[in-house]
């Protein structure tokens, strides 16, 4: 067994929607990236590339690469754990935090979670997703950003 850690924040920019754990969440804000801006999705990525001690999704997707741009954040996620079980490891269990102050994303954990299950081929007993306001104090309540964590068990494959 192996734990890695994943964190990343992002801007947030004028006009929806947000791009959040692979799906579109109608919002007035979206988050600024080089890629499509998915907090959460580069916060698993990360985690899942930490576990195996396979280095950063900088280094795989570096933001200088202009194949990069607005790249879909799940085919990146999905890359990234193709590289972990050539490692020789498989996912246990993921656990996220989202840190949003807007909106209100108890409407739209559930589909979260089930979305970035079904991008790793996980049943989605196997993620956990939480949310978090920044209690309108910090950057996180002052909406100036979105971030993320996540932490992710794997076991060595059979
Ligand atoms: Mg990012």
């Amino acid at each position: 067994m192996r734990v890695g850690i994943g964190h990343d924040t992002h801007r947030l920019g004028q006009g929806g929607p947000l791009r959040l754990g692979g799906i579109d969440i109608p919002h007035d804000r979206h988050a600024i990236g080089h890629s499509d801006g998915d907090v959460l999705l580069h916060a698993i990525t990360d985690a899942l590339l930490g576990a195996a001690a396979l280095g950063d999704i900088g280094e795989l997707f570096p933001d200088t690469d202009e194949s990069n741009r607005g790249r879909d954040s799940a085919e990146m996620l999905q890359l990234a754990h193709s590289a972990v079980r050539r490692a020789g490891y498989e996912v246990v269990n993921l656990d996220c935090i989202i840190f949003a102050e807007r909106p209100r994303l108890s409407l739209y954990k559930d589909a979260i979670r089930r979305r970035v299950a079904a991008v790793l081929g996980l049943d989605a007993s196997q993620v956990g997703i939480k949310a978090k306001t920044g209690e309108r104090v910090g950057e996180v309540g002052r909406e100036e950003v979105i971030m993320a964590q996540c932490a992710a068990m794997v076991r060595s494959l059979p």
